[in-house]
């Protein structure tokens, strides 16, 4: 879609401006750095702000400059996805023009009541004229989709059987996260995706859509996710203390030790520049732990 013809390893690091950088969103964006920077690639960062309801005024400065103090350092402009509405709007009218769109009328509750987890196909046959307020979802198929993820190894689903019709187009007029993720990371030429396990689950239905949109598909590569001591996600919504930038070479030592990497003991007193230049000469992808979810150490 892009033009990086010569497949130049770009890389990108999506968070969500909801609130400051905790331990968790410290994890994915050194696993991202750094698998670009041994790539000698680039590394590009994205609001993914999509979910307007969601997003909290000022979290993407303070996002970054927390970044900015560890000392990443990214590639071009960051990019919002609330400046990308046109494109999904592009994408839509590309999956409409194939039929592979339907709306839905359904409540949250009625589909409450329905005993699979799965869409049950209810407005399959309704037609995209429909006038009362509704969800957009793709027809689902029986197709098998298979990737090999650079640390989980393989990982299929039928998207049919496993994901059924999912919405790319929300009943309050916001567009979908998986659709939102594959036209960005088509347009920013997004070559490898590094990223929590807590989306390995929706590489599939992103898969399904790059194909039906002729997008090429990135490698994957879906870290452990940190979580507490009471086996939750160490993230925004349960609360998560924000990183504290005075501890930073300690914090990205135990970022790099959670990440398999084993920096020697005496790192920690370096400077945070050349606890990144030991990082990247040394980053190797295979040492990181092939587990979903790992106690933050
Ligand atoms: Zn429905």
């Amino acid at each position: 879609m892009g033009t990086n013809n010569s497949k130049n390893y770009i890389g990108r690091f999506a968070p969500s401006p909801t609130g400051p950088v905790h331990y968790g969103t410290l994890v994915a964006a050194v696993g991202s750095y750094l698998q670009a920077k041994k790539n000698n690639g680039e590394w590009l960062i994205r609001m993914e702000d999509v979910d307007t309801l969601r997003k909290v005024d000022g979290a993407d400065n303070g996002i970054l400059r927390t970044l900015e103090s560890f000392g990443f350092e990214w590639n071009g402009e960051v990019l919002y996805q609330t400046k990308q509405i046109e494109y999904y709007e592009q994408a839509l009218e590309k999956l409409i023009s194939q039929s592979m769109v339907f709306p839905c009328l359904c409540s949250r509750k009625q589909l409450s009541k329905t005993d699979s987890k799965l869409y049950p196909g209810t407005c399959r046959q309704r037609s995209l004229s429909e006038k009362k307020e509704h969800a957009l979802r793709i027809l689902s198929q029986d197709i098998d989709i298979k990737f090999n993820d650079a640390v989980m190894g393989s990982h299929s689903q039928n998207i049919e059987q496993q994901c059924g019709d999912f919405i790319i187009k929300r009943r309050d007029g916001l567009f979908a996260y998986q659709l939102a993720v594959v036209v960005d990371d088509a347009m920013q030429d997004i070559t490898e995706v590094v990223r929590g396990t807590d989306l390995l689950d929706s590489t599939p239905r992103q898969i399904y859509l790059q194909q039906l949109l002729n997008y090429s598909t990135p490698v994957y590569c879906h870290l452990p996710l940190a979580i507490d001591n009471f086996g939750n996600k160490i993230s925004k919504s349960e609360g998560a203390p924000k990183v504290d930038i005075k501890n930073k070479e300690k914090l990205l030592i135990k970022t790099l030790n959670f990440l398999g990497q084993q920096p020697p003991d005496d790192l920690v007193e370096s400077h945070i520049d050349d606890i990144w230049l030991w990082a990247i000469k040394h980053w190797e992808i295979k040492r990181i732990p092939k587990v979903e979810k790992r106690k933050a150490l």
